[in-house]
């Protein structure tokens, strides 16, 4: 039985890179368009709007669209883009959930003259940071 189900995973893993091959693949932006697409789906159960329907069906169909494209210079440039364009916030999003996660020891800041990020422990009361990087110091209350 064990045995089965691995060689059923075997050929559908088989079948994925056969399907795959030659192609662009499941890419940052076609993950991005397929995320909203399934909340716009999930949300349309409630909303039920003709104009959430077809942009949920816009992105679900571009998402797909890249993932089997076969002009796969074209797509990387564009999934390149995509990542320069959202690198702030990216980068921003990554530090609140670095923040969260270490809300009781350390807080983050970011350096003001070469945005280098630095963790510093938490409950020190007013502090002189120096930063690692460029060695500019900064006061702050931690
Ligand atoms: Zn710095």
């Amino acid at each position: 039985m064990k045995n089965n189900l691995k060689q059923i995973r075997f050929v559908l893993q088989g079948f994925m890179m056969r399907l795959l091959y030659g192609r662009n693949g499941f890419d940052n932006l076609a993950r991005l368009c397929y995320g909203l697409s399934m909340i716009l789906l999930v949300v349309n159960i409630f909303a039920s709007s003709v104009i959430i329907y077809f942009t949920w069906i816009g992105l679900f169909a571009y998402s797909m669209f890249r993932t089997f494209s076969k002009n796969i210079t074209k797509r990387y440039a564009e999934n390149k883009k995509y990542l320069e364009m959202t690198n702030g916030i990216r980068k921003r999003a990554g530090l609140v959930k670095l923040q969260w996660r270490d809300r009781k020891t350390s807080r983050y800041y970011i350096c003001k003259s070469c945005h280098q990020q630095i963790r510093v422990p938490k409950g020190k009361g007013r502090i002189e940071i120096r930063c690692p990087k460029c060695s500019e110091r900064f006061i702050k209350r931690t």
